[in-house]
């Protein structure tokens, strides 16, 4: 007998304004084509007031989950029925499930950027990390290194107030010793700096041309330099840092791993990470 088809799709999204150029979808929906799920990711434009909105029609329309970005990681946390300890700490929700009517809220910046450094051969235990930026994105790396066993975080950052609790957070929230370094013009990195992840919106399309005001003669070969920045990839931070003899790597692993890891929530699926990271790579005309 055939089999009746199903023609109602499981649905994800991303909320956040601006969304124009959140390239996400690309990256998700590669991977529900690839394993033949009936699942859609769409991107949506969602004003900063009318997140409630959203997240009750979501609700109402038994999405399985959605991705939140600026201006909403933070506001969405009320909405949500339960957080994932990562998000708890972090104190910002980038993924939300929804398992048996109940939104989770998770964040997976953090986890993503992890598995790219892992990938590129580097495990942050033991290690010392010198970050620029206190934003979302810099609280995600700097608790999911901290809990990965990170000894010390040295926070970079231009507003002190920010750097300053972001420091003193992961100070009390987890093992690692981490302290607020003022930014300083042309900062020097602290020299026993191991990792320095560059978590600032510098060198953001369309600012494609902009890098941290650094003393980059303070970078040494035995450093790794990493940037959450992804569009354009090749930032000029990173450039300075290779050209210094860093081993550098870029935001795009970061962006297709937190979306990986998304992927699995939503589906229960692994997912097909070779073929997510082509498509984004086509996309940004990499390959
Ligand atoms: P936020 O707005 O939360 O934080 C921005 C940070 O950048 C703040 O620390 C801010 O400092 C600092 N900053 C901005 N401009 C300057 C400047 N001119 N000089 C010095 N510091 C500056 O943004 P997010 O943390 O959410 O995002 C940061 C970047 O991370 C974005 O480019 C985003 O695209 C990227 N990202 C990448 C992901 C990936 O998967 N690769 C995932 C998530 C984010 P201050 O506190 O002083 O204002």
């Amino acid at each position: 007998m055939q089999q009746e088809k199903i023609y109602r799709a499981e649905l994800t999204a991303c909320f956040g304004d601006p969304v124009d150029e959140n390239p996400t979808g690309v990256i998700e929906e590669a991977g529900y084509e690839a394993l033949g799920l009936n699942y859609r990711y769409l991107t949506v434009r969602v004003e900063k007031d009318r997140l409630p909105d959203a997240v009750n029609g979501a609700r109402a329309m038994g999405f399985r989950g959605f991705n939140l970005t600026i201006p909403h990681k933070v506001a969405v946390i009320p909405l949500l029925d339960e957080l994932t300890e990562a998000a708890r700490l972090i104190g910002a929700v980038n993924t939300v499930v929804s398992e048996n009517g109940k939104l989770i809220g998770e964040n997976t910046d953090g986890k993503g950027f992890l598995t790219s450094l892992r990938e590129n051969g580097i495990d942050p235990a033991g290690k010392t990390v010198t970050l620029l930026g206190a934003g979302g994105a810099a609280r995600a790396v700097s608790i999911e290194l901290a809990l990965a066993g990170a000894r010390q975080i040295n926070i970079i950052n231009r507003s002190e107030a920010r750097g300053a609790e972001l420091a003193s957070s992961v100070s009390e929230k987890t093992k690692a010793a981490a302290v607020y370094l003022p930014w300083i013009r042309q900062i020097r990195i602290p020299a026993e700096t191991d990792i320095l992840v560059q978590c600032t919106n510098i060198g953001l399309f369309p600012d494609v041309t902009g890098k941290p005001d650094v003393d980059y003669d303070s970078l040494r070969p035995g450093m790794v330099a990493a940037d959450v920045v992804f569009n354009r990839p090749e930032t000029p931070f990173l450039q300075e840092a290779a050209r210094r003899g860093l081993k550098t790597i870029t935001g795009l692993g970061m962006l297709v791993n937190q979306a990986a890891l998304n992927f699995r929530l939503w589906t229960d699926a692994e997912a097909p990470v070779r073929v997510m990271t082509e498509a984004l790579a086509k996309e940004f005309g990499l390959n």
